[in-house]
């Protein structure tokens, strides 16, 4: 018997992620199965497999399926990874990253929004994630270098942190602009020759502000 989320999300991957050009199996099969209604109030589960992003706490968002599926595809996750995620947020792409990778580290800035995201993804046994507290555009020195970065809030620029902690090989995706409007940049570290650092853009999004250091200054 298959609940009535699980059609929802069924019919979400179909519709947003399939019909717009994801091709990567991993990322499919992981976002039919990640229950994202968990990951958000339970007066918007109704909501929870639209075509948009949704309000989680402290004024912050829980992305659009499509732009999860973009920036993990570009992430180009095999099973041995290690990843680390900055703005935790919810926790929905992180669990995304979790079915992919070996492991996910992931760094919040907002002490509540942490909490209840290590809630939910205990509960859902996803227990090779580590979450942290603090400014994320520092990076997680004790546990660099990483196959994988994904930034999911809007930064000024790519920061350097966080290029010095990818591996030789290391995809980086961060989206870049102001603080209205970004685009989707995607740095990849040369395997044969590390200090060679490739530079794409993926396209337009829309992200609330990475910040912090190495970031944008918060409003007072
Ligand atoms: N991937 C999350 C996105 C949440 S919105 C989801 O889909 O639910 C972006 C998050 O980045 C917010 O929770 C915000 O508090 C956090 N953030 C912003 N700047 C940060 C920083 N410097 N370090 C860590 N987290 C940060």
């Amino acid at each position: 018997m298959m609940d009535r989320y699980k059609k929802q999300r069924l019919r979400m991957v179909d519709s947003q992620i399939r019909a717009r050009g994801i091709i990567d199996e991993g990322v499919l099969r992981a976002m039919e199965k990640v229950p994202r209604h968990l990951f958000i109030d339970e007066g918007l589960w109704d909501q929870a497999y639209n075509d948009n992003p949704l309000p989680i706490d402290e004024r912050q968002t829980i992305s659009q399926p499509y732009i999860v599926a973009i920036m993990t595809e570009a992430l180009e996750l095999r099973d041995r990874d290690r990843v680390l995620e900055i703005g935790t947020g919810s926790g929905y792409q992180t669990a995304i990253l979790a079915e992919l990778a070996d492991r996910v580290y992931s760094i919040e800035r907002i002490a509540a929004l942490a909490t209840k995201a290590r809630k939910v993804l205990d509960f859902l046994n996803y227990y090779n994630v580590a979450i942290r507290v603090g400014d994320g555009t520092y990076g997680w020195r004790e546990e660099a270098p990483f196959e994988a970065i994904l930034v999911t809030a809007g930064a000024p620029h790519v920061p350097k942190t966080l290029v010095e902690q990818l591996a030789p090989g290391g995809r980086l995706v961060i989206p870049v602009g102001s603080r209205h409007t970004q685009d989707l940049v995607k740095m990849t570290r040369g395997s044969e020759d590390p200090s060679d650092i490739k530079r794409e853009n993926l396209g337009g999004c829309r992200f609330v502000d990475l910040i912090g250091e190495h970031g944008w200054e918060a409003y007072v």
